[in-house]
């Protein structure tokens, strides 16, 4: 059995002593509950207990879940094709798989339609793992500098998946290396900018992102145990 408001308390706790280390103050964080896979009856306890953002990486799954589920803010945060924008540019509080330019041109597109500014963050692969989205690391600048013009679009960050390891310290250094180009965006103040949000960390490494400067976690199984039926 799982005791899912433990398991949130235990999660923050961890958070907060992260935070703490890092010498940071204890509300500087967005905890985003991903809720793939994980039923309907499941989430809504969560939210009970204060979660309020969700996370999806499967439109579908995001759409089915949609309106069972008040008061709360969604992420898309796993690879979006572009046939399927239409469906959540209206319900996304934010998009952090934003890779490449059909995509940013897509999002515009059925944004403006609705006369909505969408906030997107920008996927990285500073790794550059071949299994994985997101922009190589080099790559991200001239990207923004190509699409920071689309009006619908508002870039608010970066996102990045890293790699699984037994090891957490071992990608440490790609956790380094987005915080350092974060703030080199910040830094260059471009127009439909606001570089807020640095996405990253997960059940295995959140703790270490924390200490090097996310500010927006993603976490599933330690909130809500592991997914079973997850496909690959
Ligand atoms: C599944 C998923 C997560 C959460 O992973 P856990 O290891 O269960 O915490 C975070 N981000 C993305 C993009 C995911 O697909």
């Amino acid at each position: 059995m799982n005791n899912y408001k433990n398991n949130i308390n235990a999660v923050y706790e961890r958070i907060h002593k992260a935070l703490e280390r890092a010498g940071r103050e204890p509300d500087d964080i967005t905890l985003i509950a991903v809720t793939k896979n994980i039923d309907i009856d499941v989430i809504k306890e969560a939210v009970s207990y204060g979660i309020a953002d969700l996370g999806e990486n499967r439109v579908q799954e995001l759409l089915s879940k949609y309106n069972k589920v008040q008061d709360v803010r969604w992420h898309m945060i796993g690879r979006l094709q572009s046939n399927k924008v239409k469906h959540i540019v209206d319900k996304v509080a934010l998009i952090h798989s934003l890779d490449r330019l059909s995509l940013a041109r897509e999002i515009n597109k059925r944004a403006e339609r609705i006369q909505r500014v969408v906030p997107v963050l920008v996927q990285v692969n500073p790794a550059g793992e071949k299994t994985k989205a997101g922009l190589p690391y080099e790559e991200v600048i001239p990207f923004i500098e190509t699409i920071f013009n689309l009006k619908y679009i508002k870039i608010m960050g970066l996102m990045f998946i890293a790699p699984l390891t037994d090891n957490p310290e071992a990608v440490r250094p790609y956790f380094a290396m987005m915080k350092h180009l974060f703030d080199v965006l910040k830094d260059y103040n471009y127009p439909h900018v606001d570089m807020k949000y640095l996405s990253m960390g997960m059940t295995n490494d959140f703790e270490i992102a924390i200490e090097e400067g996310s500010n927006m976690v993603r976490i599933g199984t330690a909130l809500f145990g592991s997914r079973e039926k997850e496909e690959k």
